[in-house]
């Protein structure tokens, strides 16, 4: 949400509300990082190694089978203090993660980067984890960077984003398009960053103590917003290529879930919009799924599909895109960048296509269960889970 056109929903995306804008032209380059989900989860399903309970006698064995679990409603949740009470009024009030009684250390930032982009490249097979934890690393301590993020912490939220869709965001820092980066208030206290109109990103402050994983996808967001025109159609685009970078972070460790702090559920909410938010066939949308059913289940939010908030306030005009947006459209169809992309309905109907291919069958109902989401059938759960 940019600082000067601040749309208030009606539903619980006023809540969650976000981002800022402002832009000039950065020069990423280099060829994006592929998503090989596909890849790694088909070679888990063909394991001889496969594990299948004793008590499990109905399993599905393969994609079909999960996408028949997917084409069921949308799940509701088991446990609603995972989520915005904005949502589920019922829920246990938020807070966000509290001190610690040590500041975190550059030393143990520097492990999480290292252990995070080693597990990531470990499974992607898209370069040498070890080289490409160092690249994370070396971003970390660039000068340059750290000179415009002094804070260690945002600095390791953008290291992480190596190897995801918003992976783009780093050339926008090193190419000095952010004079600052900073943990402070933003205009919109509801906002988890904003871009101000001097161009300086603003993370709000009560995030500072939150693990950097899950408030990394947000500050690749902002990176998004590179000029001062920013309406809810380029909010809509960004705020999903978010939510898929959130669940990248979620596929690589489920405890993120459940950590319980503010910005965990916050993300948890975004999450589960997406999920749930399938057609008949089981497929997963940013736009109307045409299937009218409520995607928080049993909650007092109304919503549909997962952008009904934005499209509901109307989107507004297109904006000039950037190399992150072109860049992390690249990564989702594991294709060369291409001519420059705007925030336009073109764009938007494109992430609309792609968003079901980020990941299979199978992590999409991982997901459900990392959420704590009721499936329909009480061994969906252990099918799911286990382990190859
Ligand atoms: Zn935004």
């Amino acid at each position: 949400m940019k600082l000067y056109i601040v749309k208030f929903f009606t539903t619980f995306w006023l809540v969650l509300g976000l981002c800022g804008s402002a832009g000039l032209a950065s020069a990423a380059t280099g060829n994006p990082a592929l998503n090989t989900d596909v890849i790694f989860d088909t070679a888990t399903l063909s394991s001889k190694n496969y594990f299948i309970p004793q008590d499990v006698r109905v399993c599905p064995d393969r994609d079909d089978g999960y996408l028949a679990i997917l084409k069921g409603p949308p799940f509701a949740p088991n446990n609603i203090d995972l989520f915005n009470p904005s949502v589920y009024p019922n829920g246990t009030p938020m807070q966000p993660a509290a001190a610690p009684p040590k500041p975190v250390t550059d030393q143990e930032l520097q492990r999480q980067i290292a252990k995070t982009l080693l597990n990531r490249f470990s499974i992607m097979y898209n370069g040498n984890p070890t080289d490409k934890a160092k690249e994370g690393l070396a971003f970390f301590n660039d000068p340059i960077v750290k000179s415009i993020i002094p804070d260690s912490r945002l600095r390791a939220g953008y290291a992480m984003l190596l190897g995801t869709p918003l992976e783009g965001s780093w050339d926008a820092i090193r190419n000095g398009i952010y004079p600052s980066v900073y943990f402070g208030t933003p205009p919109n206290p509801r906002a988890i960053a904003m871009v101000l109109s001097t161009l300086e990103i603003v993370v709000n402050e009560k995030y500072q103590y939150e693990d950097p994983r899950l408030l990394s996808p947000w500050l690749g967001h902002e990176t998004l917003h590179q000029d001062i025109a920013d309406y809810l159609k380029e909010e809509l685009v960004a705020t999903g290529l978010t939510t898929l970078t959130q669940l990248q972070f979620l596929k690589e460790d489920p405890k993120l879930a459940t950590q319980g702090t503010e910005l965990a559920r916050r993300n948890n909410t975004y999450d589960m919009a997406l999920l749930n938010s399938r057609d008949a066939n089981g497929n997963i949308h940013i736009l109307d799924n045409q299937r009218g059913l409520p995607i928080f289940p049993n909650s007092i939010d109304p919503s549909t599909y997962y952008g009904q908030g934005w499209v509901d306030e109307g989107l507004g005009p297109d904006t000039p895109g950037n190399n992150v947006l072109d860049h992390a459209i690249a990564v989702l169809e594991h294709s060369q960048m291409e001519p420059p992309l705007n925030f336009d309905d073109s764009t938007l109907q494109r992430l609309d296509a792609d968003t079901n291919q980020v990941f299979i069958a199978r992590s999409w109902l991982r997901f459900a269960t990392d959420l704590q989401l009721i499936l329909q059938k009480p061994w969906d759960h252990q099918c799911i889970r286990r382990n190859p």
